[in-house]
């Protein structure tokens, strides 16, 4: 389902998950660095997202059902031609796929789980995106 949350922050981040715990992990680890994110639980419901508003980065689970993240990122990146929308793949990363594949779908970086606030500092600081 997705969730559109208040907009507090300048920074609009919208996160890709369809596990719960993992949403709740994100969302605290966003929280913490003063950052909201509004919720789509598979690739559609970004595809959705993507129609009401505009981001400046989307945390991607890459496996979810309906369509999953690295499918989302292709459809994002030929539909919206510009780079604008930063896409960091948030995966598994023993078994998802590797930074390669993630990169060569149109994604700008990639972080493991379970996230850490560090890793979450970095993609973001690299993406020109955050300033710890
Ligand atoms: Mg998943």
């Amino acid at each position: 389902m997705f969730t559109q949350m208040e907009p507090r922050d300048s920074l609009r981040v919208l996160l890709a998950e369809d596990n719960v715990c993992d949403q709740e992990l994100m969302l605290r680890l966003l929280k913490y660095m003063g950052l909201y994110a509004d919720l789509a639980g598979n690739g559609l419901e970004v595809l959705d997202a993507l129609k009401i508003r505009s981001y400046d980065v989307i945390f991607m689970d890459v496996q979810m059902p309906e369509m999953d993240g690295l499918e989302t990122t292709r459809v994002i990146r030929q539909r919206w031609h510009d780079q604008s929308i930063k896409i960091i793949a948030v995966t598994s990363c023993n078994q998802e796929g590797d930074r390669e594949t993630c990169i060569q779908a149109g994604m700008d970086d990639y972080i493991c789980k379970p996230a850490k606030r560090a890793d979450l500092e970095n993609a973001l600081s690299c993406c020109h995106l955050y300033e710890p």
